[in-house]
């Protein structure tokens, strides 16, 4: 569910979004490879030319990187059952002032789990913070761990994970009723009624197709861009042009990067047709440059 996209005031959902943004781009004359996998790419000649995952392969002088994130997921029975009936990936910016005198559990010890369980801590009468690990300095700013331990409504639970999840019977809408969180030292179980859980575990960029090329990507595998590519000012070594990148543009001139694949991207649908629309006058410039 989309709740914060400009012109939605009521949400929408990310599939019926991609439906309308592709009728669109139809009513425009984009042509859609539906159904379609880019797998491998590489780059020869001023060209990218992608192998696709059926074996055909499409060859371009200008391509636009726009493939998100894959967010990972806990990995027990019945996640999907319970995707968006309670239980949410990712910090739930958008969802925290629904959770007034609720009671909210938050997966994660990472920066991200952090802020979300600091957000939420505004809405919710209690936040529980669950993490697999026995500390949270490890993985989270000080800042925030001494915010977290300063807050009263907010307790973090160490050495655990979710191992199931519980809620309504089959024959009535699935919502997500309960929680069985597992004690990682001793193997105990226990049973704990939860209605919102937020997973906030990170995510992998689908870059898999970038592996093989010149491309820069950051430690976690983000599509780095523009001025992100610069030291003390200068492009990477084997940036071939006398221009700088452009903002959204790669280490490989004329490969471009929009949305959440790109390094340092603010994880927005409104950012990520921003950039798109940006990415798109950035492609005209570089074919006027290479006519
Ligand atoms: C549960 C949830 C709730 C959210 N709520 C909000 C919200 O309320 N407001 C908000 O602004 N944002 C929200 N977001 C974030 C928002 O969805 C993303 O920021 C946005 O969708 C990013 O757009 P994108 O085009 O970069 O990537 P995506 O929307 O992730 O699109 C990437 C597309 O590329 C495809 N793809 C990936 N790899 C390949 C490949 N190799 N070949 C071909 N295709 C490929 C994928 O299948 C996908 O269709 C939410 C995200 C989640 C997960």
């Amino acid at each position: 569910m989309i709740e914060n996209y400009l012109g939605f005031p009521d949400g929408t959902s990310g599939a019926d979004l991609a439906d309308r943004a592709r009728q669109q781009a139809v009513k425009f004359g984009a042509e859609l490879v539906m159904m379609s996998e880019g797998v491998k790419a590489h780059f020869d000649n001023d060209h990218i030319h992608v192998r696709l995952a059926d074996g055909e392969s499409l060859t371009a002088k200008s391509n636009i990187c726009a493939t998100g994130v894959e967010y990972r997921r806990l990995g027990v029975a019945d996640e999907a059952r319970y995707l968006g009936r309670g239980l949410f990936y990712g910090a739930g910016a958008a969802e925290a002032p629904y959770c007034s005198n609720e009671h909210v559990f938050v997966v994660g010890a990472g920066n991200s789990a952090g802020q979300a369980v600091m957000h939420f801590a505004n809405y919710a009468s209690r936040v529980t913070m669950l993490v697999r690990g026995s500390q949270l300095s490890a993985t989270l700013s000080q800042y925030l761990v001494e915010r977290i331990e300063a807050r009263d409504n907010v307790d973090v639970i160490y050495d655990t994970e979710v191992s199931a999840l519980h809620g309504a019977s089959a024959h009535q809408s699935p919502v997500l009723q309960g929680l069985t969180l597992c004690n990682r030292k001793d193997g105990s179980e226990h049973r704990q009624s939860a209605s919102r859980l937020f997973v906030c575990i990170g995510g992998e960029p689908n870059t898999d197709w970038a592996m093989d090329t010149s491309i820069v990507r950051d430690a976690s595998n983000y599509l780095v861009t523009g001025p992100d590519l610069l030291t003390h000012g200068q492009p990477p070594a084997g940036w071939p042009l006398k221009r700088q990148p452009f903002y959204l543009e790669t280490s490989v001139p004329g490969s471009f990067a929009a949305g959440d694949v790109r390094h340092g991207s603010i994880k927005r649908v409104a950012s990520a047709v921003g950039e798109g629309a940006m990415a798109v006058s950035f492609v005209h410039r570089y074919l006027q440059e290479h006519h």
